[in-house]
Parts: C-alpha cells; sequence; structure tokens
C-alpha cells in the first residue's frame, strides 16, 4: 500500500452521499454502513456501532451502492501511476469493489480508480490479499 489515495476504495460511495472530502470528514456526516471488507465501513472506516449510521433519513447501503455501480462500472481499484510498460500493476483483494469478486487467476475484470479512469485486465497472481493484474493498455479509457 502506498498513499492514502490508493487505499481510498471509499471516494465513489462519499461522492454518492454528496460527502465532499475523505473518510474521516464523513464521520460527521450521517450515512448508511456499508460493508468493506473487514468488517468497517467504505464510507467512514468506522464499525458499524458508530452511531452517525443509524441517524434517520440517510438512503439505505443498498439504494447508496446502486447510486455507485450507475456512476462507475470498474471492478478492482487500480493506481494507474503504479503500472509498469508490460502493464502489470498489483493492487489488493480489499480494493474489490463490494459485491464484486473474490477474483481467482484468469478471471477478467475491469481495474479503475476513483477519478473515472478505466482498463479492462486481467488477474494473472492471487496470493492471499494480493491481487496481480495485466492490464489491457490499449483498451486504456481516460476519465471525461
Ligand atoms: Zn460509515
Amino acid at each position: 500500500m502506498t498513499g492514502p489515495d490508493f487505499q481510498d476504495p471509499g471516494e465513489p460511495y462519499r461522492r454518492a452521499l454528496g460527502i465532499d472530502g475523505t473518510a474521516a470528514d464523513a464521520q460527521d456526516h450521517p450515512h448508511p454502513f456499508i460493508a468493506a471488507h473487514g468488517g468497517f465501513c467504505v464510507v467512514c472506516g468506522l464499525s458499524e456501532s458508530y452511531s452517525e449510521h443509524h441517524k434517520p433519513g440517510v438512503p439505505t447501503a443498498d439504494e447508496v451502492r446502486r447510486r455507485v455501480d450507475a456512476g462507475t462500472s470498474w471492478d478492482v481499484w487500480v493506481e494507474f501511476n503504479d503500472v509498469d510498460a508490460a502493464g502489470l500493476t498489483v493492487t489488493y483483494a480489499d480494493l474489490v469493489r463490494p459485491g464484486h469478486g473474490p477474483y481467482g487467476v484468469g478471471a477478467a475484470v475491469v481495474a479503475g480508480d476513483g477519478e473515472g479512469n478505466r482498463c479492462p485486465a486481467v488477474v494473472v497472481g492471487a496470493d492471499g490479499g494480493r491481487l496481480t493484474l495485466r492490464l489491457d493498455l490499449g483498451r486504456f479509457e481516460a476519465a471525461g
């Protein structure tokens, strides 16, 4: 894991909820608990018992997931700055979008990031929580 941006699969969820900022910022905004790998909330990083998860009037977790699915269409978060010339990059099972995967070697996926960049990829290595992807860089789609 390299930096906070790389570890931030919650960004599209916060955007879908209208929360401008980081997981820490989201801790002050009522939102549904959306479970990520490890049992913590993908939006704010806290456990389900945190009080902002239980405020009335927030959309359901399923509704937020549908909004994210409508606005993004990738399966696995990658850092496109860390892709080598052969199209290989390492990502983590924790960065598979909730409801997608698990993926093994040979799985075809769409790699993406919080900026709207996307690229088809194949899983070429799966070792515990570590996934190696080979991106089809000729089919990279930049945001916008
Ligand atoms: Zn939360």
